[in-house]
């Protein structure tokens, strides 16, 4: 479904992706862990093209993108309107209700009538728990809340993929379980995703396979049995002692 090979980003003299391959089957959640400042966050964004990679390819279904070669702007549009992202801090519209927020990707990006757009919107915060809040606006609505809308105003775009960035640390610790709900629902529904998190307990429940990075490399995947019951590399061992 999804594929880097031989990916490198670098910002000025910076190298923060040192060459990375990473193929993530349909259906699969593949969870990235790692030290802060190990990349995972610019992994995601190359992965949508917001940073757009220095050298290598990304192919997502029957596309393929070379970065090796400058690479069209409307190409890169069109190569992320078949990803979803959910971000830390949410980015939502803040003048905008929940419902308005869901339905501008559709109607701005894909030219979808608004009604059919509502339509589509309203089954979609049902899905993530927020029936009751469509006309709110993010000021009006908890953290956990908001995140549940970020994740609606993803999925309204029918992405292939979808990424989430950290999608729990900003919020409170005791809504933190309302949003990885909604995220093990998606995952159950057979979405593919690639989740980077803090979240342990997620990687372990709803991980197909686990990706550790430590200085912008992949040091070690496997399945969540795999990389936290017998870690192979002496990094991986070290940065899960730290957690306990
Ligand atoms: P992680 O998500 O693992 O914490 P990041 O991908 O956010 O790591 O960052 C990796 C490194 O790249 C860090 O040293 C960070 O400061 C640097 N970095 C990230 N984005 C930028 C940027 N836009 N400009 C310059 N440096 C950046």
């Amino acid at each position: 479904m999804i594929s880097m090979k031989e990916l490198h980003k670098s910002f000025g003299e910076l190298d923060v992706l040192k060459g990375i391959d990473l193929d993530i089957p349909k259906g699969k959640v593949v969870v990235v862990i790692g030290p802060s400042g190990s990349g995972k966050t610019t992994l995601l964004r190359c992965l949508n093209v917001l940073e757009v990679p220095n050298k290598g390819r990304i192919t997502l279904d029957q596309q393929t993108l070379d970065f090796t070669k400058p690479v069209p702007k409307k190409t890169i549009t069109q190569f992320r309107s078949n990803t979803g992202m959910v971000f830390q801090n949410y980015n939502l519209f803040p003048h905008k209700t929940a419902l308005e927020n869901v339905i501008e990707g559709p109607v701005i990006v894909k030219k979808t009538d608004k009604e059919t757009a509502r339509k589509k919107a309203k089954v979609l915060l049902e899905k993530v728990g927020l029936g009751d809040k469509m006309d709110f606006y993010p000021f009006q609505l908890s953290g956990g809340q908001q995140q549940r809308v970020g994740i609606a105003r993803a999925l309204a775009m029918e992405p292939k993929v979808m990424l989430f960035d950290e999608p729990t640390s900003a919020l409170d610790p005791e809504l933190v379980g309302e949003v990885l709900k909604v995220m093990k629902d998606l995952a159950n529904d057979g979405m593919t995703m690639v989740v980077v998190t803090h979240e342990m307990r997620f990687a372990k429940e709803a991980a197909d396979e686990v990706i550790f990075m430590d200085g912008g490399v992949i040091v070690e995947q496997g399945t969540p049995e795999a990389l936290f019951n017998s870690p192979k590399e002496e990094r991986t061992k070290k940065f899960l002692r730290k957690l306990e």
